[in-house]
């Protein structure tokens, strides 16, 4: 049994990146849960999912608690999925898929769920497979790996992100990398 977190990046109180009526916890949120649910379809896939809803709009879900919940279920993966913003007056587009600083075990994750995006997801330019210190990837005992799926600062990346069936794709896309990272 493969067993995978998914952790829809910030929610509640915390909207993470916001851009017109785009909001990063709710697109986040969808994505990761139709990646999840596809997985979760397989008898071979044990999921689980650090947040199914926005949870309350006056609570934050902490890094702590999402690596506690994480170590708490045995994951094999860890999977934090996120969308990236830019400051006023630069642009960015495009996904990149993060692991941590030279971690042997995030990164062929991260590089099959990076390949599988390229390939299913033409609409949203890819960037690279990147190494970061952000605190999830950090401390997980799984490996672990972060999904930035475009700017929602960029406004192509945004109209594509804002679309329910997009997501539902996104999802499914990232789905198809971690079968890929399994080998099943
Ligand atoms: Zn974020």
């Amino acid at each position: 049994m493969n067993r995978v977190v998914f952790d829809p990046g910030h929610g509640g109180v915390d909207p993470g990146a916001v851009s017109g009526t785009a909001l990063e916890k709710d697109i986040s949120l969808v994505i990761a849960l139709a990646a999840a649910d596809k997985l979760a379809a397989r008898d071979d896939f044990y999921i689980e999912v650090t947040r199914e809803t926005d949870i309350d709009r006056n609570l934050e879900l902490g890094l702590e608690d999402r690596v506690a919940f994480s170590d708490r279920h045995n994951a094999d993966l860890f999977i934090s999925v996120h969308c990236n913003a830019m400051a006023p007056g630069s642009s960015a587009n495009g996904f990149e898929v993060f692991h941590y600083y030279d971690s042997q075990a995030g990164r062929p994750a991260a590089t099959e769920v990076f390949k599988a995006i390229d390939r299913k997801i033409p609409e949203i330019a890819p960037r690279s497979v990147k190494e970061a210190g952000f605190y999830v990837i950090k401390h997980t005992q799984a490996p672990a790996i972060l999904v930035e799926c475009g700017f929602l600062t960029s406004d192509q990346d945004r109209f594509n992100l804002e679309s329910p069936a997009f997501q539902k794709k996104y999802g499914e896309a990232i789905a198809a990398g971690i079968l890929q990272y399994f080998g099943v």
